[in-house]
């Protein structure tokens, strides 16, 4: 089954919003193992958009159309598709009456008369229910074809199509098609796909499938059946396969969990506290942990020591060690994170220092020479980077080796 996604906005054309829809969007629909040939935007011009559409609806049997379902006049994407598709706008009573509610619960006081416009729909059409924000989201069916309206606002979008399109789509699609999301910390892409390349080449059903983040490789299996069941028995095989080859790189096989996500929920099953003892990087170490809902009950604080004074009156590193070694050096990050532990009263601790560049490198220490220190236990790990890229590549990959080392010393160290 094929898919395109057509985003509808002007603001998008001129780059003043990115369009982040199409890409939330895509990645989705490859999940659910649709094939995806064309994405494209619109402004909001009825000529173009009628165009856009027309070719859309002729080539792919699920069309997603986003934006342009507000109640301005240049809010077109419901009544261009309905034109091009020859269907009339009939008001919805139940969406009318939502409208009505929304503003009242949202303590709202004036409904324009162009609210009323969002309760108008293509005859026959599926309404999606939106609980935030006005627009309904709409499936039109006709012939092969089905197309899809969501509004443009992400926070209206996702729940949308999480909740209710998924399910449609699953319905939709001949087969059912289910897939994992195998994470890994510690291969870079090119190796990990050098080290599948004959479970890659050598297999259709499932197919599998890497894809790069900084300092992150995620392998996709995906396998269509006629039922979950089936699908989840041509899966399972080639997830352990991959454990086989990647052992503990691999931190997670959810799709929606994050790297922090894993080390926050082992902090937690093990009740264990941690800190951060900072310094290119800022803070960010903790604010990813911190991404995670209920993170308190782990995290005890988090310290910025960016110059060596404070890495010696709040974490206590020897200024000896400071001066000798330099503060981006192994010693520095050890007295870091056993310092960090001390001061919180932490179980665990996790220090970073490092060049992030452009300046401050030179031959010996260049620019991404980054340390990671983590002390859990009696112990203290130290670990050194060499990372490219960028000063925001640098600190990011630093968050992430900081978050793994913690992650792989919670999973040796106490024997899981
Ligand atoms: P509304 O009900 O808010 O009027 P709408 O369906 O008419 O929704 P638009 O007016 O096209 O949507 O866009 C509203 C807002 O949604 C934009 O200002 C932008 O913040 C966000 N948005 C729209 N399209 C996208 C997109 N493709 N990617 C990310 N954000 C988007």
């Amino acid at each position: 089954m094929t898919v395109e996604v057509i985003s509808v906005g002007t603001e998008l054309l001129l780059g003043n919003i990115v369009n982040t829809n199409t890409q939330y969007l895509a990645e989705k629909c490859a999940g659910l193992g649709l094939t995806m040939y064309y994405q494209s935007v619109v402004g909001d011009n009825e000529e173009r958009m009628t165009a856009s559409f027309r070719q859309a609806f002729e080539r792919s049997d699920v069309v997603i159309l986003t934006g342009g379902l507000g109640p301005t006049e240049d809010d077109l994407t419901k009544e261009v598709c309905a034109k091009v598709l020859g269907l009339p706008l009939v008001l919805h009573e139940r969406s009318r009456q939502r409208i009505a509610d929304y503003f009242v619960r949202t303590s709202r006081k004036n409904i324009t008369e162009n609210n009323w416009k969002q309760a108008m729909i293509p005859e026959g059409a599926i309404v999606l229910d939106n609980d935030n924000g006005t627009a309904p989201g709409l499936i039109v069916e006709a012939d092969n074809l089905s197309v899809i309206l969501l509004p443009g606002p992400p926070n209206e979008l996702k729940p949308l199509f999480e909740g209710k399109v998924v399910p449609y789509l699953k319905k939709r699609s001949p087969f059912t098609i289910c897939s994992a999301m195998v994470k890994l910390i510690g291969v870079g892409e090119s190796r990990a796909e050098t080290m599948i390349k004959d479970m890659i080449d050598g297999q259709t059903n499932p197919t599998i499938a890497t894809y790069a983040k900084t300092g992150e490789c995620d392998i996709r299996v995906t396998a269509r059946a006629a039922n979950e069941a089936e699908a989840m028995e041509l899966i399972n095989p080639a997830v352990e396969e991959l454990f086989k080859r990647f052992g503990d790189n691999i931190y997670t096989t959810h799709e929606e969990e994050t790297l922090e996500q894993t080390v926050v929920r082992l902090l937690k099953e093990k009740g264990l506290t941690v800190t951060t003892a900072e310094s290119c990087t800022g803070g960010l170490v903790a604010a990813r942990l911190i991404n995670v809902s209920g993170a308190s009950d782990v995290i005890k604080s988090g310290f910025i020591t960016y110059c060596d004074e404070t890495k010696h009156s709040i974490l206590g590193v020897p200024t000896e060690l400071l001066e000798s070694y330099s503060a981006v050096s192994e010693q520095v990050a050890e007295a870091m994170a056993l310092g960090g532990a001390k001061a919180a009263g932490a179980d665990a601790c996790l220090s970073v220092t490092g060049i992030a560049g452009p300046d401050g490198g030179t031959e010996e220490k260049p620019v991404g020479l980054v340390y990671v220190g983590c002390h859990f236990g009696e112990k203290t790990v130290v670990r050194e980077f060499r990372m490219r890229g960028n000063r925001e590549k640098i600190r990011e990959q630093a968050v992430v080796q900081a978050l793994d080392l913690l992650r792989r010393r919670l999973i040796t160290d106490m024997g899981e």
